[in-house]
């Protein structure tokens, strides 16, 4: 079992902005490690400290399709460049269980963020891992994917997930 429990919505630890972190020392790199756990026990392919109620600017994400582990800790990540060109595609997010929609985002990103060793890095992005990246950081300023619908197709989302969560409370 891990530590954490994924906070969903409404909980409003999810909505709030994300404090950055001064260095990532020991006690960082406990959280890296507990959080990654809990992300790989909840199947997911990143975690954001704020979804376990933690309002501190850390990321842990592991995008492999197969079963090979490649984590990736990102502590006050910052992107400092976006692609002109967008796409769809359909995203998922623990805290918002049970439902998934189509979201328009930049096709690739730099972003740039302090590693499990307290060292500064760049990383460019494309496919999910760029995604993904754009996506976890939405979380560290209280934002979740939904908030990139219109308010037509996010009232059809919450009303999907008010009918899921009900059937789970039923089960
Ligand atoms: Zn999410």
């Amino acid at each position: 079992m891990s530590h954490f429990q994924v906070l969903t919505i409404p909980d409003p630890r999810l909505r709030q902005v994300a404090a950055p972190v001064t260095k990532v020392d020991d006690e960082v790199r406990l959280l890296l490690d507990q959080m990654l756990e809990a992300m790989y026990e909840e199947d997911g392919g990143g975690l954001a400290a704020p979804q376990i109620g933690i309002l501190k600017r850390i990321v842990v994400m592991d995008v492999e399709e197969d079963d090979s582990k490649n984590p990736i800790f990102m502590v006050n990540p910052k992107i400092t460049w976006a692609s002109e060109n967008k796409i769809w595609k359909r995203e998922a997010c623990l805290s918002v269980p049970g439902v998934s929609a189509e979201i328009l985002r930049s096709e690739e990103v730099e972003v740039e963020y302090i590693d499990y060793h307290n060292m500064p890095q760049t990383l460019k992005a494309g496919g999910w891992k760029g995604r993904c990246i754009q996506h976890e950081l939405d979380h560290l300023e209280g934002k979740l994917y939904i908030d990139h619908l219109s308010p037509l197709k996010r009232q059809l989302i919450l009303g999907k997930l008010k009918r899921v969560n009900r059937i789970r409370a039923h089960a």
